[in-house]
């Protein structure tokens, strides 16, 4: 932190009320090309005072926000899903630039975050309330959704455009105001989405972001104008921001970390599941929530999946994400590459078999690469077994039947995702049936949800009781209204209201 800021940096502020705001606090942090190794901006860190300015602005624009027609809000929408899609390509080399995923990746994880945008263009339909027309003689009753007033998100390094528009997206289209602070370490493309969002028409101060760390994080928990909380990021922050959040009085929806298993069964086809457990072990270097990090071999699929693997990774390209040449790219920071290599000593020490070593085949220079890694023979009691790596390191765990496979599925703390491999309906169906996690792929390694179904975990991958986007995500951002109502019928009305009197 707090590196030296020479000229060349790029310096990456907050965005208030419509417009770029200059961080006043001292505090700052350096942002890199983790393709290069080189620091190429500083970004502000904000003080409480800046949080409760970004907050105040946010309810100012509240009461105006909340009037506009459902109709002006989609044709609104239309205009912004417009506008990312013209801009894709600009997103995309942000994110690359500033978390070093490739190109391609990039662009796939702007299309995820537009299909949200699609969806809140439905707004008017997404809010329909329920109406019990004559619940007692002369008495209607009926419920609406209204916004909660503004809504805070808090959001992780690996999808820096996606996430918040997880978030930011459906919070907005309700008719909330939103405060969004992005991970410090790639925080540029929340910018882009701010000036695209004003062009788009986006009145000053339904969207802002402040810039930060903890500090930030903690002076929205506690504010008492912030009304709802989405947080995605690792399950200790996660479980933090839902326990504060919530003692403040707030809504709190915090998504956490994971360790995705896949479960290759004997019957599987063993040339699909090596494919899909490449791309879904090694795809943004392993830094994805829905990465494959474990891959349960049953019976005598080990032998099998573990050779069909090791022909595949020699021709992984990895290097700068920016050449499209290339398949996977450098890790976010120093410090993580070397966490996540670290594994590769304790994996042996502790028993499990080196397949692939990273380490010899990361390309040269000072770029934070790992390469891709396989270890083979992890059982449960492995630290690469017990922690979310989140980097390019693929364990395989063998066990001899489907219940075994389940069961270590079911005990580990995590739910977030998983995937079965197998040519049997019938076990798909009871695997769905019995598995503890929140998101299953049959035969599909990200089991990642579309935008119009929600999004989350089980068990310590998301604290709080509404899944994020989709239907979920516009049940969280709004409140329902329950209004009883009786008006006098006009056939009996002893004023004159030009009706007919029958009696
Ligand atoms: P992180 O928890 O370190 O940071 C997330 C956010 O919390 C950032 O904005 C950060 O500034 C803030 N933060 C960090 N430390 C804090 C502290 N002590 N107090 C208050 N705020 C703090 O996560 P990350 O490293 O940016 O992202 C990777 C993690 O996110 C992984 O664990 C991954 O599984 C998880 N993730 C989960 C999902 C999901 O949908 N469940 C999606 C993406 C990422």
């Amino acid at each position: 932190m707090n590196a030296a800021v020479t000229t060349e940096l790029k310096l990456i502020d907050h965005w208030i009320g419509g417009e770029s705001l200059r961080g006043t606090s001292d505090r700052s942090g350096p942002v890199y090309n983790p393709a290069t190794g080189e620091q190429t901006g500083q970004v502000s860190f904000a003080s409480v005072e800046e949080v409760d300015r970004a907050v105040g602005t946010a309810k100012a624009a509240f009461p105006e926000w909340r009037t506009w027609s459902l109709s002006k809000r989609a044709d609104l929408f239309f205009r912004i899903y417009d506008l990312f899609d013209r801009h894709r390509e600009d997103l995309a080399r942000l994110l690359t630039a500033e978390h070093g995923k490739v190109l391609s990746d990039a662009l796939g994880e702007v299309q995820r975050g537009i299909e949200v945008i699609e969806y809140v263009c439905g707004i008017p339909t997404l809010l329909k309330g329920g109406y019990s027309e004559q619940a007692a003689t002369g008495i209607d009753v009926y419920s609406i959704r209204q916004p909660l007033g503004v809504a805070a998100g808090i959001t992780p390094f690996n999808f820096p455009a996606m996430v918040p528009m997880w978030m930011w997206a459906p919070a907005i289209a309700c008719g909330n105001t939103f405060v969004l602070k992005p991970s410090e370490k790639d925080p540029s493309a929340s910018l882009l989405a701010a000036e695209l969002l004003k062009e788009a028409g986006l009145p000053d101060g339904v969207f802002n972001v402040i810039q930060g760390d903890k500090i930030a994080v903690d002076a929205l928990l506690e504010h008492p104008d912030v009304a709802a909380i989405s947080f995605v990021g690792s399950t200790p922050i996660a479980r933090y921001v839902y326990e504060n959040g919530t003692k403040a009085g707030k809504r709190v929806q915090a998504l956490g970390g994971a360790k995705n298993h896949m479960v290759v069964l004997p019957d599987a086809d063993i040339d699909m599941a090596a494919d899909a457990a490449v791309s879904a072990g090694y795809g943004s270097a392993g830094e994805r929530c829905m990465a494959v990090s474990v891959l349960v071999a049953v019976g005598g699929a080990g032998d099998a999946l573990v050779d069909a693997i090791k022909v595949r990774l020699p021709k992984v390209k990895v290097g700068d994400g920016m050449d499209p040449d290339n398949e996977m790219g450098p890790l976010v920071t120093r410090e993580h590459r070397d966490k996540v290599a670290s594994y590769l000593d304790s994996g042996p020490d502790q028993g499990a078999t080196i397949v692939a070593d990273g380490r010899e085949s990361a390309p040269n220079g000072n770029g934070f690469f790992l390469g891709v890694s396989l270890l083979d023979n992890v059982t449960p009691e492995m630290d690469a077994y017990r922690d979310e790596i989140f980097g390019p390191v693929l364990s395989v765990v063998r066990v001899d039947t489907y219940d075994e496979a389940l069961r270590l599925v079911n005990e580990n703390p995590y739910g977030n995702g998983v995937a079965l491999f197998t040519r049997d309906g019938g076990v798909a169906r009871r695997f769905q049936f019995d598995v503890n996690v929140g998101m299953v792929g049959i035969n599909v390694p990200i089991p990642v949800p579309v935008a119009y179904y929600s999004f989350g975990g089980w068990k310590s991958s998301l604290f709080g009781d509404r899944h994020i986007y989709g239907p979920e995500g516009i049940d969280f951002y709004t409140r329902t209204k329950a209004v009883t109502s009786r008006w006098p019928d006009p056939k009996t009305s002893k004023v004159d209201l030009g009706f007919p009197q029958t009696r």
